[in-house]
C-alpha cells in the first residue's frame, strides 16, 4: 500500500498542488445543507447524483464516520462564460475520477471521491439513479451528501465566499476520502 508521502507525490505528479490532509471528523455535515438542496436548487430532482437520489443526512453522517482521513483539493478559477465553467468542471471531474482510481489501485479500497461539481458526462442527466447512463463514473458532490463545505474548508484555512456572478473568481473544493 502506498504511504501518505507516495500519495502526496502522486497528487503533485497529476498536477494537484493545493491540497490538505484533514481529519474526517472535521467534516461538517448539516441538515440545512440538505434543505438548501430541496428548496432553492435548480438541480433538485433533476440529477441522478443529487438529492433526492442520495442517502439521508443521517446515513451521510454515518458514512463519513467510517473514514479517518480526507484530502481536500482546492481549485481556483475565473471564467468568462457558463460554457467555459462547464467545460472546466468536467475536465476537473474526469481528472479527479482518474485520481480516485489510482489511489484505489494503490491499496486503498475505501477511496471515494466527492467532486467539486455534479457529474456532467451526459448533456441531459437521467435524473433517476437507476437510469444513470455511466453509474461507474457518477459520484455525489460533498454538498449533495449534506457537507457544509463553507464551514469545513474554512476550518482548515481555505478561502471561500458566496458569489453573486458566474464570472467572479471561484474557490471550489473536492474531497477524496481515503483510509
Ligand atoms: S453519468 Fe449521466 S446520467 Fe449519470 S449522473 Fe452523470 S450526467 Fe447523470
Amino acid at each position: 500500500m502506498a504511504d501518505r508521502k507516495a500519495l502526496d507525490a502522486l497528487f503533485h505528479e497529476r498536477g494537484y498542488t493545493e491540497f490538505k490532509w484533514i481529519d474526517a471528523r472535521t467534516i461538517v455535515v448539516a441538515q440545512w445543507v440538505r434543505m438548501k438542496c430541496e428548496y432553492g436548487c435548480d438541480d433538485y430532482g433533476r440529477h441522478a447524483c443529487c438529492p433526492p437520489n442520495v442517502p439521508s443526512v443521517a446515513d451521510c453522517r454515518q458514512f463519513f464516520g467510517e473514514y479517518s482521513t480526507v484530502v481536500v483539493f482546492r481549485f481556483y478559477k475565473q471564467v468568462d462564460s457558463l460554457e467555459e465553467r462547464r467545460a472546466w468542471s468536467r475536465s476537473v471531474y474526469e481528472g479527479l475520477l482518474e485520481l480516485e482510481r489510482e489511489v484505489f489501485l494503490s491499496g486503498y479500497e475505501k477511496a471515494f471521491l466527492l467532486p467539486m461539481s455534479s457529474c456532467s458526462f451526459c448533456p441531459e442527466c437521467s435524473s433517476v439513479r437507476e437510469e444513470c447512463i455511466k453509474p461507474e463514473t457518477a459520484r455525489p458532490t460533498a454538498e449533495g451528501l449534506a457537507v457544509d463545505v463553507f464551514s469545513t474548508v474554512r476550518r482548515h484555512g481555505f478561502p471561500i465566499e458566496v458569489l453573486s456572478r458566474y464570472d467572479q473568481p471561484m474557490n471550489r473544493y473536492a474531497f477524496l476520502l481515503i483510509e
